[in-house]
């Protein structure tokens, strides 16, 4: 003990009286500098001149003196070259799953994103899928991302005409909203559906006209029996690959930390297996879904909120009503435009009675695990909102920092945003939407609603930890695309939908950064350059803060670094 002793306060006072540092066992330890360092700490832009890593950790933020002390001799020195380095971005809800997946399968989407722009589009890129699938009769093809308001004929797809391009494959098309699906009648043979088949609580089968006969178009809650089908079992082996080259895929995006917003039953094994084995090359925020509640929550089977070997459970998974531009998000008025099988008062509807909400909450809550709901429309939101009174006063117990997420937030009233400041909820929020259905929702909202739209603005001004997402595969796993739509409200036709909304491109890389972590209760981890964090980085090829407004969705990443080491290097 005292040899020991004596032998560290010699260290010390030679590292005193020579200003040397120690050497860094860490052969990854590394000093930046050389270009823009953004802390993405505090309330206003803050730059250091070095930022120093080691052992996976940030040492130091500060002069490039401080830097190269706490890095330790022989560390790497890393010459930014006029690049911008910030910390990982933090994706606050999306579907890697679903990303991963989409690997093998047709792309539906309509330009910026695919190249799909009618019905004709859509069953020739199914039947490339089919060609490079080399699949024979009664293989399944699954095409993802239509979008039937930037279709030529500004429809769904029917069954028929799948029928007749496949008589012989079952074939499902998810629609970009990932709320409805078609289905062909393969598809629906193998699903057990037919004219007999009633509506299900929470959901809508589209009858073909005069008639019961289903027409294709299967809504919510009516889109489970073609679960099995869509998520039928592949080798581990080939889930794990595809994984890893989803996970890449958001590396080579910025990302540090990803996100899987809907575990199903049969994913959750798969999910783990990867995280066992080393796969997940940056950490992996799962939730749930809610239909597991009752197996998961209180019962010890998982251990919520712990990050090991890059997955977390981080909460239970909600979806309280569709999707906006499908007009299935539940509303308070309705929508302006005919809604697809409804004649009066068409509002959408909820997907959970708030009877079952607000049981969830109570199960949640006492149980100490934070919810993340899907919610879209202000009717949906006013349920969650109550929800979270009911479960409160169950429980007696005020606590605002459950953290509950509500995701998309998207058709709010400024007057929820009050509730959700003072209840200590949290919006993460879909400004994509703005460009990618910004117009269909002026047609749908009307101004004042569509103008309104992820009022991102309203809630940062109103001191709330507001978070951005992609939601992907819905829009594509782009941080700088996301964070444009966030500064610019620009709609695909050009019009600034709700410039009030817009907010500033420091406030854009918040919502992906520190506002993210603290999303996912890891605000003393990461989400900011300060010591003692995860030296998760994001180094780019500008600095947002100093481009044209609209010129931030160029930005281009150079190199992501997940607990010190390299992920992606732009070639
Ligand atoms: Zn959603
Ligand atoms: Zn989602």
């Amino acid at each position: 003990m005292w040899a020991f002793r004596s032998a560290a306060t010699i260290l010390s006072l030679a590292g005193l009286l020579f200003g040397c540092s120690a050497p860094s066992a860490d052969p990854t330890a590394s000093v930046y500098s050389g270009g823009d360092i953004l802390t993405m700490a505090g309330h206003q832009p803050v730059y250091v001149e070095a930022l120093a890593v080691r052992d996976g950790k940030i040492v130091a933020a500060g002069s490039k003196a401080q830097a190269l002390k706490a890095a330790g001799r022989g560390a790497r020195q890393i010459d930014l070259k006029g690049a911008t380095l910030l910390p990982g971005f933090i994706d606050a809800h999306s579907h890697m799953l679903n990303y991963a997946d989409s690997l093998v399968q047709a792309n539906l989407n309509p330009p910026p994103v695919g190249g799909v722009r009618s019905i004709a589009d859509i069953i020739s890129e199914v039947g490339r899928l089919k060609v490079s699938m080399k699949a024979g009769d009664g293989v399944l093809l699954v095409g993802q991302g239509y979008d039937p308001d930037q279709l030529a004929e500004k429809r769904h797809p029917t069954a028929e005409e799948l029928d007749m391009a496949f008589p012989n494959n079952p074939v499902l098309l998810m629609h970009a909203s990932g709320h409805m699906l078609v289905a062909n009648t393969a598809a629906m043979k193998i699903a057990g559906i037919d004219a007999s088949t009633k509506d299900p609580e929470g959901g809508a089968i589209i009858r073909k006209p005069g008639t019961t006969e289903p027409q294709g178009l299967f809504q919510e809650t009516a889109m489970h029996p073609f679960i099995p089908q869509v998520q039928a079992p592949r080798p581990l082996d080939e889930n794990l690959v595809l994984i890893k080259r989803a996970l890449g895929h958001y590396a080579a995006n910025g990302y540090t930390t990803a996100a899987e917003h809907l575990v199903m039953p049969d994913k959750m094994p798969l999910l783990q297996a990867a995280a066992d084995r080393g796969i997940l090359t940056i950490d992996v925020e799962a939730l749930p879904a809610y239909l597991m509640a009752d197996q998961l929550v209180g019962t010890g089977k998982i251990r919520w909120g712990e990050l090991k070997n890059g997955l977390k459970w981080a909460g239970l998974k909600l979806a309280t009503d569709g999707s906006p531009q499908g007009k299935t998000a539940y509303l308070t008025k309705p929508y302006l435009t005919p809604v697809p099988g409804c004649k009066t008062d068409c509002r959408g509807f909820p997907n959970i009675p708030q009877d079952e909400l607000n049981r969830l909450f109570v199960l949640a809550y006492r149980n100490g695990v934070q919810l993340y709901s899907h919610c879209n429309g202000d009717a949906s939101i006013d349920m969650m909102i109550a929800a979270h009174r009911f479960a409160e006063k169950d429980l007696g117990i005020v606590d605002f920092n459950r953290r509950t997420v509500i995701i998309h937030s998207q058709i709010m009233r400024p007057d929820q945003l009050v509730a959700y400041k003072s209840l200590g909820l949290l919006p993460s929020f879909f400004t994509n939407h703005v460009f990618y259905w910004g117009d269909v929702h002026l047609a749908n909202l009307g101004a004042e609603r569509a103008a309104y739209i992820s009022p991102m603005a309203s809630a940062m001004k109103a001191g709330i930890k507001a978070t951005n997402h992609t939601d992907a595969t819905v829009t594509p796993v782009d941080p700088m695309f996301l964070a444009w739509t966030a500064v610019n409200r620009t709609t695909r036709s050009g019009q600034v939908l709700g410039p009030d909304e817009r907010v500033t491109p420091y406030q854009a890389l918040k919502a992906m950064t520190l506002n993210a972590a603290y999303e996912y209760f890891e605000e003393t981890s990461k989400g900011s350059l300060e010591t003692g964090k995860t030296a998760d980085l994001v180094l780019l090829d500008h600095n947002p803060l100093k481009v044209a407004p609209d010129a931030i969705k160029t930005i281009r990443v150079v190199e992501t670094v997940k607990s010190g080491r390299s992920v992606f290097k732009a070639p």
